[in-house]
């Protein structure tokens, strides 16, 4: 089959065996999203070698159970050992012996058919096109917030950063009835935001102090540090992104002013599509372009402009 493969920070389309893993459920892809997470790779900043791609909408076409066989599917990209003390305790997206599609040890989607356990698919009901089932792994991530953190009505809301991730953890915040600003950089991002009703602030507007709830979407040092000034004493920083290399912070300034700091990465699927089912969120305003397998390496250079939100890939 076709296949999109990394190596030495080297994409490559090309001809690989189709999968065969006993016991897991065989997948043909009908679509796969191309998320930051994949770009980083690309960068090297994770080392991976094999067929990249997380967020996907397929079909089981084999599968030991015949219940699944034929069912349009969404997975969980943990594969999980079920054993180990994490497990055991109820952490089990932070399985000491995980590995993770297309990120860690496991081939992914960008390719004709993918694998994983049965035990990580959810059927997507009927109601929700491929276009929309594609975002339930970054929907899951972004509603992974409120998983951790109590948001009350009350609460002022600031998101910092608009992008693939940013407009997700927004639309899903918009629905606590908080009181939300976003931080957008790229004219379309707020335009996407605003067109959901989503209030913006520009950078320079945010008063240091005074935010209950501050979500870092950005990745960057510099929204790191917006947000360590938004942040009210003893208020709540989500960390949504990740870092190249270290960051230098000041943690006097975090312990004096008592903040709370979470680390925040894959969330519930459940919700993830009940939410779409009802049309309470929509993630295809995001979606800036698709390409064929056989052009992945165009939406790849596509996906990595600034400011680009979602591209998909379909075989
Ligand atoms: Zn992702
Ligand atoms: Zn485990």
């Amino acid at each position: 089959m076709q296949a999109l493969w990394l190596e030495n920070q080297q994409l490559d389309l090309r001809e690989v065996p189709e999968p065969a893993w006993p016991g897991e459920a065989l997948i043909r892809i009908r679509k796969a999203g191309v998320c930051s997470t994949d770009l980083e790779l690309v960068k090297g900043y994770y080392p991976f070698t094999g067929i990249i791609g997380h967020e996907f909408v397929g079909d089981v076409v084999e599968c030991d159970d015949p219940a699944w066989v034929g069912q349009r599917v969404v997975g969980e990209i943990n594969v999980i050992c079920g054993n180990c003390e994490q497990c055991l305790g109820g952490r089990s997206t932070h399985c000491e012996s995980r590995t993770v599609l297309g990120i860690t040890k496991r081939n992914g989607t960008f390719a004709e058919y993918t694998t994983l356990p049965i035990a990580n698919l959810h059927r997507v009901p009927a109601s929700v096109p491929d276009e929309l089932a594609v975002f339930t792994e970054p929907l899951a991530a972004a509603l992974e917030i409120q998983q951790q953190v109590h948001i009350r009505p009350t609460d002022r809301v600031l998101v910092i950063g608009a992008g693939r991730l940013g407009q997700l953890i927004a639309q899903t915040l918009a629905l606590t009835g908080c009181d939300l600003r976003v931080v957008a950089r790229h004219p379309h991002q707020q335009k996407i935001l605003v067109e959901r009703g989503i209030k913006l602030i520009l950078e320079e507007d945010v008063q240091p102090w005074r935010w209950d709830l501050v979500v870092e979407a950005t990745g960057s040092p510099g929204g790191f540090s917006l947000a360590r000034q938004a942040i009210r004493p003893r208020g709540t920083l989500v960390m949504k992104s990740t870092y190249k290399g270290e960051m230098s912070v000041n943690f006097s300034s975090i312990v004096v002013d008592e903040v709370n700091i979470v680390g925040s990465r894959c969330g519930p699927f459940g919700p993830a599509l009940r939410l779409m089912e009802k049309g309470k969120v929509d993630p295809s305003v995001l979606i800036a372009a698709e390409f064929k397998l056989g052009e992945a390496l165009q939406a790849f250079e596509r996906a990595a402009q600034p400011g680009v939100l979602k591209v998909l890939v379909e075989p």
